[in-house]
């Protein structure tokens, strides 16, 4: 053996063990999440910052630093195809990011977030953005140093956006955002003002839980989520968790009088889910057993839920047997059904955004963040420049700061450059979409007889089996020809809501 194959070892041994411990506390976390007693949060508390400080020293010692430059000196590390060197390059990049913030700045960061937390939510319940400001005002500050940490190019914005989606550049995003709106707008103003408009109120009726949990198990199982190496349970906050290789959860909300919330956000957590079942199988443990852009991951689930699970022919093949788990749909026909799970509304709270106004509500943070992040915009500011930006985009003011810029629990957790993420999942998962169709013929045919296995096997030999190999930029690029651009979603949106609400475009 090569002295830098036995090195190599050497780091995936390292790396196995972090797995090791990361995956246990993951565990805890799902546990916590869907069945931990009242009173045993504190403990628990404990259980996860002992793992979480070995896991970080593990993956901080400077052994990794030492291997990975000696095998970047002997020219590891920049080749695209062998999975060796893709994994010596995002280790580095992981390294980096875990070293590069010194250990009193990160207990700070991790201090203040927990605290502006819990005034984001004493300032929430109050409706009163004054008790936040001050940890508005920390938080920004602490951002502004993590990005001087991390050293940027072009504006701090990019440092942090970098975190979440590896290699975007914040004026690329906003060239690409700003392309979104343009359509936006003008298209929300057409589908408020048309005289066609669905029934909603046929999915507010008498949808029993366990026949919810029935019929949205039958639907992920469908399209290929396997049972056999995940489960699905209930939670507050629903999300998607990986355990081990073979051992991915998914969690859901039921409200018996909604059916929506549980079936599309099932459909949805199925999405991240397969593609992890995908992407887990081999490498584990190893960056090309992961993914780490948050917009690819994303894009996956919302290919499930907006462009399969609200399509037409999807409907086609589900309804009648929707019909046959729920009393409440009987007398309902497929069009009406059809229309009002689509149906486009401005909101003021972004959870509940429809397909096509959410992008508005993550352009607006966006925006801001950016502002933000340049000396633009201070804490002081926030609320009114929130409800100005929103009337801009949706053509109503927010009547308070709960409904405003109270709502999201991210600022105060810290998290500044995350909301693009979900606005790129939609513009992926649009373009990725137009190219299967392209290439695996007639989807919507597929569709009506139930049939998802060409789609899946394609995104997962095209999107799942690259791991960390690509920048979501690279990926979609190789696999569509073109790069990332808001064309294909615009176009999308524009049918599709043209045909439902009967506009003349
Ligand atoms: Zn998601």
């Amino acid at each position: 053996m090569s002295d830098n194959i036995r090195i190599y070892s050497e780091l995936k041994e390292i790396y196995k063990e972090v797995q090791l411990l990361n995956s246990i506390n993951y565990t805890l976390e799902w546990d916590e999440r869907t069945h931990l007693p009242e009173n045993a949060s504190v403990y628990r508390a404990e259980q996860l910052a002992y793992l979480s400080g070995l896991a970080h020293k593990k993956q901080t010692d400077p052994k990794i630093g030492d291997i990975l430059s000696e095998l970047e000196a002997a020219g590891y590390g920049e080749d695209n195809l062998d999975p060796m060197d893709v994994n010596i390059r995002q280790w580095r990049r992981d390294y980096n990011l875990k070293t590069k913030l010194p250990i009193l700045f990160v207990e700070e960061h991790t201090r203040v977030t927990i605290l502006a937390q819990s005034y984001w939510k004493n300032a929430r319940e109050q409706s009163d953005f004054e008790l936040f400001k001050p940890w508005l005002e920390k938080i920004i500050g602490l951002k502004k140093q993590e990005a001087d940490y991390y050293g940027y190019q072009g504006e701090p914005y990019d440092a942090l956006l970098d975190q979440y989606e590896p290699g975007a550049k914040t004026d690329q995003i906003a060239e690409i955002l700003t392309g979104l709106k343009e359509t936006l707008i003008p298209l929300l103003e057409a589908v408020k003002n048309s005289s066609n408009q669905p029934d909603s109120s046929i999915l507010t009726n008498d949808f029993p839980p366990v026949k919810q949990e029935k019929f949205a198990v039958e639907v992920a199982a469908k399209i290929g989520f396997d049972f056999a190496n995940g489960r699905l349970d209930e939670t507050i906050h629903p999300f998607c968790t990986t355990l081990g290789p073979k051992d991915v959860r998914i969690t859901t909300r039921y409200m018996p009088n909604f059916l929506n919330s549980a079936l599309f956000g099932v459909i949805h957590e199925a999405g991240h889910g397969i593609y992890e079942q995908n992407v887990r199988k081999n490498h584990w443990g190893t960056p090309m057993g992961e993914v780490d852009s948050l917009g690819l991951h994303e894009s996956q689930s919302r290919l499930w839920e907006n462009l399969v699970g609200r399509n037409k022919s999807f409907w086609e093949y589900w309804y009648s047997i929707a019909q046959t788990h729920f009393d409440a749909l009987k007398d309902v026909s497929r069009d009406d059904f059809y229309f009002a799970i689509n149906e486009v509304k401005p909101s003021f709270i972004r959870v509940e955004a429809d397909e096509m106004t959410y992008n508005l509500h993550i352009l607006l943070r966006f925006e801001l963040e950016r502002e933000i992040m340049n000396d633009n915009l201070r804490a002081d500011d926030v609320p009114d420049a929130w409800n100005a930006k929103f009337n801009d985009f949706f053509g109503v003011r927010p009547p308070d700061d709960v409904q405003g810029c109270l709502q999201d629990i991210h600022w105060s957790a810290g998290l500044i450059g995350y909301f693009p993420t979900y606005s790129l999942g939609n513009i992926i998962s649009a373009q990725l979409f137009a190219q299967a169709n392209r290439v695996l013929g007639d989807l919507n045919e597929m569709f009506e007889n139930g049939n998802y296995q060409s789609l899946r096997e394609w995104l997962a030999a095209n999107v799942h089996s690259h791991g960390r190999r690509y920048t979501s930029g690279e990926l979609v690029e190789k696999v569509t020809g073109e790069p990332l651009t808001s064309e294909f979603l615009t176009s999308y949106l524009k049918q599709k809501f043209g045909e439902l609400y009967q506009l003349s475009l």
